[in-house]
């Protein structure tokens, strides 16, 4: 029997798994899929000589994080890479916006659309060195956040008070327009805002997108040398160096309470794992409440909220190549980037989420391109790129934009009709491309989800990111913290607060719920026995 399971051994799994065996708890790891990591995995899989990030690539909330911070994962082997310049959003034209991490740079590249455009970057800079790091410490503590929030709010009075809460709440179409007079400053916040389910139009998009922006530039968008398989081998060698144990391809299937207190689990192969103290889910909201705990033990109000308002995040189509040579981008500069943002104009980018939020798949999707040798020269051989692009598609399909009349099926036919649309929108900013693909591997949504049951119908946040699911509406209305309804269950996905990408804080909130839990169960019943044993003091 162990102390805790944990359930799915996905980035927050392997950091609650951590914690909890840094306080000396006995831990089991249970991982449906052959390998841990969840979406923090990278493989061989499109060329033997290429490795390929399967999920996720860039990595600056776990470089900003505090979780991952004091785990060390440095001493484990981990080493980070960066691309020469950070991320680029080139046009048709040749021009591109070149986000780097100089801020002079950044700041003259914006300078070039719009006279003063570079001055308004710097000014956005300032705002993030005056709050940025007590922003982080909320974001990244459990709900409510007190100690940070407190410092929060006396450096936002400091800061220009309520406009800046203003500016944090603002879409980021209307942040661009109020900051930057030209197109690559504005486009830089808005697709920053699109690495999570955020439109042009939607409220605080514009504090996400300068967030993303702001840790572009402060701690650039770096990535696990050797590939993304290198930080979650981090997290296992640490947990294992510890006593922990993983065991993968055991999905479990039910989590077990009794006395009303969930005591461990049961997995597909019939195994019953007992867990003495708690038992922690790295596992998506909908299927923990709906499939793995039984609907007597979860309150009516809790299942209703979450088949009435509880909302995934987009689908997502993904494509990665093995490439002969560089991307030959018509704007040079988007060569020494890691990441490049593929949209004509924040137009563009509102007639993107506009098909998507019509439950349309994009006719000219607004890509995501990782250039991964750029970032790390070990990932192909010299000359060659390790690349990919992914889009984002309704998770419920009305209709095509496009031509291709693609329903969702995701049947081979409509898969391929939609890495031909991700190429075509490479050609559109590098003409030859296409010439230069040795392989291709396409990650449909169902593919996704076959690969990590988190990734429901391709989301990859666990859920939205819009404000009507952040903080105490995160996965549903409630406290916003990982304690669940079961005693001795905690939710540790990014289904919980503060949310998708890897900084490992669900994870380490769900840990630190866990080991509190437990020290007052312990307190409480150290004290009934006194008191029970106590002898009486009446005749
Ligand atoms: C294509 C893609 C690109 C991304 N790009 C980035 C990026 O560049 N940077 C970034 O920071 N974030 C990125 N993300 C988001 C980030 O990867 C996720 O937010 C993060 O991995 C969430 O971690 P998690 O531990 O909550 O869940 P996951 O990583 O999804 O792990 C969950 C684990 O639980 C397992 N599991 C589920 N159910 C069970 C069960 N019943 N029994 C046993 N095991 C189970 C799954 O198999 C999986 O291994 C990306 C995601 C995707 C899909």
């Amino acid at each position: 029997m162990a102390d805790g399971v944990v359930i799915g051994a996905g980035p927050n799994g392997l950091v609650a798994a951590n914690m909890l065996a840094d306080a000396g708890w006995d831990v089991e790891v249970l991982e449906e899929q052959g390998q841990p990591g969840g979406a923090v995995r990278s493989d061989r899989g499109v060329d033997p000589e290429f490795v390929s990030d399967v999920f996720s690539s860039f990595y600056p909330l776990a470089a900003a994080s505090p979780v991952l911070g004091a785990l060390r994962l440095e001493d484990e082997g981990l080493r980070w890479g960066h691309a020469p310049s950070v991320l680029a959003h080139p046009l048709p034209d040749g021009r591109c916006a070149v986000l780097d991490r100089d801020v002079a740079v950044t700041a003259a590249s914006l300078e070039g659309f719009a006279p003063g455009d570079g001055d308004a970057w710097l000014d956005l800079h300032d705002l993030w060195g005056a709050v940025g790091e007590d922003l982080l410490g909320c974001l990244f503590t459990p709900f409510p956040p007190v100690r940070s929030g407190l410092k929060l709010l006396a450096k936002v009075r400091a800061s220009g008070g309520l406009r800046l809460a203003r500016t944090m709440l603002l879409p980021v179409r209307r942040l661009g327009e109020e900051r930057f007079a030209g197109e690559g400053g504005r486009l830089l916040l808005a697709g920053n805002a699109l690495h999570a389910d955020l439109a042009p139009e939607s409220a605080i998009g514009g504090g996400f997108g300068w967030l993303m922006s702001m840790l572009a530039q402060t701690h650039g968008f770096p990535v696990a040398v050797g590939g993304a398989s290198e930080l979650t081998a981090a997290l296992v060698r640490r947990l294992e160096g510890r006593g922990g144990r993983i065991r993968c391809g055991e999905r479990v299937t039910e989590v077990v309470v009794r006395g009303g207190r969930a005591v461990g689990v049961r997995t597909a192969s019939g195994d019953a794992v007992r867990a003495r103290r708690a038992v922690l889910a790295d596992v998506a909201a909908p299927a923990l409440f709906t499939r793995l705990v039984a609907a007597e033990h979860l309150p009516a109000q809790l299942l209703e909220d979450l088949r009435r308002s509880f909302q995934w995040d987009f689908s997502t189509f993904k494509v990665d190549w093995a490439l002969n040579g560089p991307v030959p981008w018509t704007a040079r500069q988007a060569g020494s980037a890691g990441t490049v943002h593929l949209a004509d104009s924040v137009d563009d980018l509102t007639r993107f989420a506009a098909q998507i939020a019509t439950r349309h798949v994009p006719d000219q999707p607004f890509a995501l391109v990782g250039q991964m040798t750029t970032a790390d020269p070990t990932r192909s051989p010299e000359g060659t790129e390790s690349a990919w692009a992914y889009t984002h598609v309704p998770q419920d399909i009305k209709g095509d934009a496009g031509p291709d009349a693609i329903t969702g099926s995701w049947d081979r036919r409509e898969q391929e009709a939609m890495a031909d649309r991700l190429e075509a929108r490479m050609e559109h900013y590098a003409p030859g491309f296409r010439d230069r693909i040795r392989n291709r591997r396409i990650l449909a949504p169902t593919t996704l989800q076959a690969l990590n049951a988190n990734l429901q119908g391709g989301a990859i946040n666990g859920g939205t990111t819009a404000i009507h699911q952040q903080s105490v509406f995160r996965p549903v209305p409630g406290t916003g913290r990982p304690e669940t309804p079961v005693p001795g269950l905690y939710l540790a996905s990014s289904a919980a607060h503060p949310g998708g990408g890897v900084h490992g804080a669900p994870g380490a909130n769900a840990a630190r719920a866990a080991l509190r839990g437990h020290i007052t169960r312990t307190v409480v019943s150290t004290a009934q026995r006194a008191l029970t044993q106590r002898p009486s003091t009446r005749g």
